[in-house]
Parts: C-alpha cells; sequence; structure tokens
C-alpha cells in the first residue's frame, strides 16, 4: 500500500534540459523560451515548492564562469569543425563563424550556466521526490 503512494521520479537530465526547478524538478525555472531576448529572467521562486532561485544578491555571478566556460568550449569546437571541414587558412572565415557561433548559442549559454550552478554548485539543494 505504501508503494502507491510513492512520489513520481523525474529525471535529472530531461528536468534540467526543460529548465524545471532542482528542488521539485516540476515548477519552471524561466518564465518564457530561450530566444525572447528582453525578457530573459529567472522566476523569484518555485511555483511549485516555493524554492526561491536566487539565495542571495548577485548569487548568479558565479554562472559567468560556467558559461565561460561554454564559450571556449563552443569556440574550440567551431574552429576545429572549421579547420577540419573548410581545411582553409583564412581568419575571417574562422572570426566570423565563431562569432556568429557563439553569439547564436548564447541563450542557451546564459540559461545552461545558471541551470548548472543551480543543480551542481548549490550548496545542500537536492531534489526531494516527495515534491514531485
Ligand atoms: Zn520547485
Amino acid at each position: 500500500m505504501e508503494a502507491n503512494r510513492s512520489p513520481r521520479y523525474i529525471p535529472l537530465l530531461p528536468a534540467l534540459i526543460s529548465y524545471k526547478c532542482p528542488k521539485c524538478r516540476v515548477g519552471k525555472v524561466y518564465e518564457h523560451g530561450p530566444y525572447r531576448f528582453f525578457d530573459n529572467k529567472i522566476r523569484k521562486q518555485c511555483a511549485h515548492c516555493g524554492l526561491v532561485y536566487e539565495k542571495e544578491p548577485g548569487y548568479f555571478y558565479a554562472a559567468m564562469y560556467v558559461g565561460y566556460a561554454f564559450v571556449v568550449a563552443e569556440l574550440i569546437t567551431s574552429a576545429v569543425a572549421i579547420a577540419v571541414l573548410t581545411g582553409s587558412n583564412n581568419p575571417w572565415l574562422y572570426l566570423v563563424i565563431m562569432l556568429s557561433f557563439v553569439t547564436i548559442l548564447s541563450p542557451f549559454n546564459y540559461r545552461y550556466s545558471r541551470m548548472l550552478l543551480l543543480y551542481f554548485l548549490t550548496p545542500g539543494l537536492r531534489y526531494h521526490p516527495e515534491l514531485s
């Protein structure tokens, strides 16, 4: 009888990819989709479990380090892809494609750097399946 009332387990990866709350994995962290440039804010707290996302003012500044790692990985990946696919030595080709690549992915860098900060780098914050 107890097993019938067990909470619904929500896997980590789908919750992280779809910007769900790290504590309950149900509530949305962002109000809108990633390409809504002027309204790309994190909610103050989870609508489902009440978790306050920004623990203190400036908390998400630490996400810049994660975002920096994303950008470096994207630049290296795009440079290698250009070299392999074109074999060109033209620096303008590299510059334009690499900057375009990073610019197009910047909303995802912004959002996933914060999500990784919330999911993996926030001390004491873990998943509670009973809240799902
Ligand atoms: Zn929540």
